[in-house]
């Protein structure tokens, strides 16, 4: 009696972690093909080209996010100061997954035309692309991101995605097989989960927890500047141009 309902429990907790969409968490990890780590602008961008990729459709591919999804239901007014300049190039490559037109939808300013000039000598530079061609784009990060959202839940199929699920510690494969211990890493999530993975994409930010445990040093030294970003109402609306100065500090209008 006790054994079926045990089973019975075990069946039901399977049925609630799939529905949940998480991975069960079993004795047995589970093994994924690839393992992203951090679901910010590179992380799920990462994600949405390799679910895009028809060479990888039989592959399991998992985004791991700290935090919780960021997707708008409806665009705030108030524009963030948070932004990116995106070159063609990169747009071309967040086209090729669908999240460029997403981004379209939503909030983008093209500037035709960069104008960098020096406090210190007359010396100024001027970029200008053809007048019918964008130099680039400015776009809210929290755009891009929720853009890239969008494109995931339309790759459920391809790409499972764990919010809220932040890596605790990473396990590296011994260095040969011995046949005993996983040729795969290891991943703890907080909740206690073990995940398996034969590639891991660290895509955790500047203070990566996947580069510091695979060793990977960095040469890293303070700038000493304080930044101030903020956004402007102008009087007149300018030209498309983005401006970057440097008098006694550097400042750039975007
Ligand atoms: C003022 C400013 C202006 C900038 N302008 C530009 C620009 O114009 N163009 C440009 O290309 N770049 C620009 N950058 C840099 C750019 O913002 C960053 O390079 C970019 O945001 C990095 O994205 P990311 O996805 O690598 O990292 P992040 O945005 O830091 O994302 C990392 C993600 O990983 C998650 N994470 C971290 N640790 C864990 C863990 N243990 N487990 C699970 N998840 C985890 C975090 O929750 C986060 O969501 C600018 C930066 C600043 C500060």
């Amino acid at each position: 009696m006790q054994r079926l309902c045990l089973l019975h429990f075990l069946k039901l907790h399977r049925i609630w972690t799939l529905r949940q969409g998480r991975a069960l968490s079993s004795a047995v990890p589970a093994v994924y093909d690839v393992v992203i780590s951090g679901g910010g602008m590179v992380g799920s961008a990462m994600a949405c080209a390799l679910g895009s990729d028809p060479n990888l459709r039989h592959k399991k591919i998992l985004l791991l996010e700290a935090g919780h999804r960021k997707a708008f239901d409806c665009l705030p007014e108030i524009f963030s100061n948070r932004v990116s300049s995106i070159t063609p190039g990169s747009a071309a490559l967040l086209a090729s997954f669908g999240a460029w037109d997403l981004i379209l939808a939503m909030r983008f300013k093209p500037f035709k035309r960069m104008q960098v000039w020096d406090a210190c000598s007359d010396a100024l530079i001027t970029f200008d692309k053809d007048a019918m061609e964008d130099m680039g784009y400015i776009v809210e990060n929290d755009v891009i991101i929720s853009a890239l959202t969008q494109q995931l839940d339309s790759l459920s199929k391809r790409v499972e995605v764990l919010y809220r699920s932040r890596v605790l510690d990473y396990k590296w494969p011994p260095p040969y097989n011995n046949g005993e211990a996983s040729p795969w890493v290891e991943i703890e999530l907080s909740d206690g989960q073990k995940l398996h993975t034969r590639l891991l994409i660290g895509a955790d930010g500047h203070n990566s927890m996947v580069r510091s445990s695979a060793g990977m040093q960095t040469v890293q030294w303070g700038y000493n500047h304080v930044a101030i970003v903020a956004t402007l109402h102008l009087s007149e609306v300018r030209p498309l141009c983005l401006l970057e100065t440097f008098f006694s500090q550097p400042l750039a209008f975007m």
